[in-house]
């Protein structure tokens, strides 16, 4: 598997070849605004390494992944969650056809805000 995959178009997000609303950018991280939102904030946070999913990941992946996670309570209080318990957020990570994934290059949602959506 490549690094970085020009066919792949989280890839060319992270690479600002094509635009995004971008949230957070370090040399790991990306993040980024969801085009089609399912919740008022709505942002996907990918490591700008290819990783097609979350089926690849390894231990290997573990620090990334441990990263990713950890920089999510301060992106979503950034981006308008309220804080906890009374706001919050949800993480999602959709993985294959089965597990309802789209994009094939790994990727967190980040969903909050006063919901109209749907819990389950
Ligand atoms: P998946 O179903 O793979 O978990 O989610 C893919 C997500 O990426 C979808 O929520 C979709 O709206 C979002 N998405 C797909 N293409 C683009 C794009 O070109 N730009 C942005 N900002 N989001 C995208
Ligand atoms: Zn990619």
């Amino acid at each position: 598997m490549h690094d970085h995959d020009s066919h792949c178009i989280f890839c060319r997000i992270a690479k600002g070849e094509i635009p995004s609303r971008k949230v957070y950018e370090d040399e790991e991280l990306f993040a980024f605004h969801d085009i089609n939102p399912a919740a008022p904030v709505h942002f996907l946070l990918i490591p700008k390494q290819h990783i097609a999913s979350m089926a690849q990941v390894t231990d290997e992946h573990a620090p990334l992944l441990g990263r990713m996670l950890a920089l999510v309570p301060r992106l979503a209080l950034e981006q308008g969650c309220k804080p906890f318990p009374d706001g919050g957020f949800r993480i999602m990570v959709n993985t294959g056809d089965e597990g309802g994934q789209e994009v094939h290059h790994l990727h967190l949602h980040v969903m909050g805000g006063p919901r109209p959506w749907r819990k389950g």
